[in-house]
């Protein structure tokens, strides 16, 4: 049984990524599991996706807590406490870092097999978006040794079912053998099948009153610092910037400031979903990817 866990963010595509590798693995004759955990939809937001790949009927269900495979689609994530993505892992497991940073550094944080590539640079070129789950889908068919003419097949009927073109399609499998062809197989000890134990489990019934999570605080959403979850940083650039407001309008995220008749973005709080960029009728707001 092999163990893999996708840890991204919302709107890269984790959940497409475990869904592909698990229709891969599928076409080539295993057994499979493939879902993902994610809160409240929201871009950026952490998301975690799992794909189980067996030989016998895999008897277990839920979280995947000690994973053979951790793909991590943006190290920022590793920056974040309540995520955790290395949680579970031991010294067998292999962990793949998008990230334009290099093994090294990663090495001595992680303590693992860490193997890191720029799949961001790739999807901008490729793909024309950010978005990592073919690419991820990719690295990850390679690394648990599916064959590249399944990964292809999976990738087509995936996206098929979303409904996307043929060009996207097109261009989306030129993505996942590009992330297929920048990693090597690796050997993994696999672990059998266990038997789970077999419980029922009473859950009690609360009012709604008790049992809904409930926001008791007004205007709390700052004091979670959603500025380490950017990849992409957008920038104002004042000389173009006719003070519209419709960046101030439309930041999810109430990081957009308004001071002296202009937009001041919060850096603290600015999570990088570039809904600002999409919106400035002027294309006042330029991006710069973080840490270059
Ligand atoms: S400032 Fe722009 S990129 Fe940052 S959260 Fe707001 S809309 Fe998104
Ligand atoms: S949307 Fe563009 S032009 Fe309008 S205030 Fe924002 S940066 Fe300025």
């Amino acid at each position: 049984m092999i163990k893999v866990r996708f840890h991204g963010r919302g709107g890269q595509g984790m959940k497409t990524s475990s869904r592909i590798l698990g229709t891969a693995a599928f076409l080539s004759g295993f057994f499979v599991q493939d879902f993902p955990i994610y809160g409240a939809e929201r871009r950026g937001a952490p998301v975690v996706a799992f794909t189980i790949i067996s030989k016998e009927p895999i008897l277990e269900r839920g979280y995947i807590f000690d994973p053979n495979i951790l793909l991590i689609s943006d190290e920022t994530l590793l920056l974040d406490k309540q995520t955790d993505p290395t949680k579970g892992m031991s010294k067998e497991s292999i962990v793949f870092i998008n990230s334009n940073k290099n093994e090294d550094y990663f090495k001595e944080k992680i303590g693992a097999k860490v193997i890191v590539e720029d799949l961001t640079k790739i999807a901008l070129e490729v793909l024309g978006r950010p978005i990592l789950s073919t690419l991820i889908a990719g690295v990850a068919a390679k690394l648990v040794g599916i064959e590249q003419k399944y990964l292809e097949e999976a990738v087509k009927e995936e996206l098929e079912q979303i409904g996307a073109n043929e060009e996207m399609i097109r261009k989306n499998i030129l993505a996942a053998t590009i992330g297929y062809n920048k990693v090597q197989e690796v050997k993994i000890e696999q672990t059998e099948s266990l038997e789970p134990e077999v419980k029922v489990v009473e859950v009690e019934y609360n009012d709604p009153e008790i049992s809904t999570p409930v926001i008791s605080f007004v205007a709390n959403s700052y004091l979670k610092k959603t500025g380490t979850w950017r990849v992409f940083k957008p920038i104002i650039k004042y000389q173009k910037c006719k003070s519209c407001r419709l960046c101030y309008v439309y930041c999810p995220e109430s990081a957009i400031k308004w001071e002296n008749n202009f937009p001041v973005i919060d850096y603290e709080n600015c999570k990088g979903c570039l809904i600002c960029v999409q919106e400035c009728p002027l294309k006042a707001i330029e991006i710069v990817r973080e840490g270059e």
